[in-house]
């Protein structure tokens, strides 16, 4: 019987667990932190054996394969002994994308992903196809292949997912942008992290789709060295060599084969320009399954979009509030404050992933009136801003920086917590810091 040892018994873990279980494998999942109960459960439910707070080295290195969780770095001693004696060490995506044939549609950049991901599932479920979500968001892609036949998935794909793939291939994949995210993980080289964005395209033929940004100036230089096999759907801001763009205040989708569909900008319910881009991408792959334009437009329309992005919280006594949480690095606060309309008080902070602030230098000047620090290394931020002769205002938690920033704004603006860094110096996780923020401003 062939041995399959899993490394992280998180969702994406249980999932593979179980799907390999399925698939007549001798199973063991070793988690070296806690194993959170509801996945425990389901672990002893299928009668799988598993570990916590340890990995048993004889048992791992004798694996056959080794499905590894998205979190746990290459380097890490484990995956690096792995390597060495030539155990094939893939994702959770790679294992299960073995046994469907559904069409995959994938997505990945840094940021957007789950966006445009959400909003192709939003086309393909009002088009009534047979349809699942996957990657980062829900339920694993393997406990869905384990469970359900479907025909289609969406699958949002970090780069860590891409890091491990290797014969999957992407019916339609999805290039949104690139800009430096993640760089710890990549041994602060930006290439290397370009060239595990790039891997959406492998084993892609012509049959296939590859849809992206064509004004990124990263992906522009990458397909000029790489010419992926995969037929190109450029989209951008202009009309030049793209089949979505926009148009006399017109977004215009024109996928070769599929009628054209123009719509005004303002008819989308996604507000702000990242999110026409969003709303090309997912037009596009649309296009490409034939799906009619009316339910295109109908989605593009009146999808209701995803918590933490963008997302309005309430206004108090005329200040509108923003939860941006999920803007975890510099160029996704960048598209944030270029959609804001009124004077802003910005909360950014966090935990640093090695970022470059000058990016948001003139936005900032332009946009806001206040800058409110919340973290517990702040020191970055002072040195980049505050000379800036904007109102600085130093906070290690999310009371005071709700309650500094209300002061600070005045009637007509806007608090902004588009913070540019990761979470985990003061909340478990991006969608805790945005719930605690919401809550702090009903508050108020
Ligand atoms: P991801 O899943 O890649 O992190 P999300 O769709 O969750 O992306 O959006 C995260 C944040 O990134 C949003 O709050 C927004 O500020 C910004 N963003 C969304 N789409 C884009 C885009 N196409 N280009 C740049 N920034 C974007």
């Amino acid at each position: 019987m062939k041995q399959l040892v899993i490394l992280g018994a998180g969702e994406s873990g249980c999932g593979a667990a179980i799907l390999a279980q399925k698939q007549g494998y001798e199973v063991f999942v070793s988690d070296m932190g806690e194993i959170k109960p509801i996945y425990k459960a389901l672990l002893e439910q299928h009668h799988i054996a598993y570990e916590e707070k340890q990995h048993t080295e004889n048992k791992i290195l004798n694996a056959n394969e080794v499905v590894k969780s998205p979190g746990i770095p290459a380097t890490a001693p484990f995956i690096q002994k792995l390597t060495t004696q030539g155990t094939p060490v893939i994702s959770e995506i790679e294992f299960a994308s073995r046994y469907t044939d559904a069409k995959m549609i994938c997505i990945t950049g840094s940021n957007g992903k789950t966006t445009t991901t959400s909003l192709i599932f939003d086309i393909l479920v009002r088009a009534g196809l047979n349809v699942g979500l996957a990657g980062n968001i829900g339920n694993s892609l393997a406990l869905q292949v384990a469970q359900t036949r479907r025909d289609y998935y969406v699958i949002e794909l970090s780069s860590f997912q891409l890091d491990n793939m290797y014969d999957f291939k992407a019916d339609i994949a999805i290039l949104m942008n690139i800009t430096p995210d993640h760089l710890d993980r990549y041994d602060y080289k930006f290439q290397n992290y370009v060239d595990a964005k790039f891997r959406i395209t492998r084993n892609q033929t012509a049959q296939d789709a590859f849809i992206y940004w064509s004004e990124d100036p990263v992906i522009d230089k990458e397909l000029k060295k790489l010419h992926p096999a995969a037929t190109l759907y450029p989209f951008g801001s202009k009309k030049e060599h793209n089949v979505a763009y926009i148009d006399a205040d017109n977004l215009v989708l024109e996928a070769p084969n599929a009628l054209a569909l123009t719509m005004p900008v303002c008819d989308l319910s996604l507000r702000g320009r990242h999110n026409q881009l969003n709303s090309m991408a997912a037009g596009l792959a649309a296009q490409i399954l034939h799906i009619k334009n009316e339910i295109i437009r109908e989605s593009l329309m009146q999808f209701a979009g995803v918590e933490h992005r963008l997302q309005y919280v309430a206004t108090v006594r005329g200040i509108r509030f923003i939860n941006d949480s999920k803007a975890t690095n510099v160029n996704s606060c960048w598209y944030a404050l270029e959609s804001m309309t009124t004077p802003t008080v910005l909360i950014l902070g966090g935990k640093d992933k090695g970022n470059d602030y000058s990016e948001i230098d003139e936005l900032v000047r332009q946009k806001c009136h206040t800058l409110v620090y919340m973290g517990l290394h702040n020191e970055k931020l002072h040195e980049h801003f505050d000379t800036t002769g904007l109102q600085i205002i130093d906070t290690n938690n999310i009371r005071d920086a709700v309650h500094r920033a209300y002061e600070a704004a005045h009637d007509g603006d806007t608090v902004l917590l588009s913070p540019c860094c990761a979470s985990f110096d003061l909340f478990k996780s991006y969608e805790d810091r945005g719930e605690q923020f919401m809550q702090q401003v009903k508050q108020l």
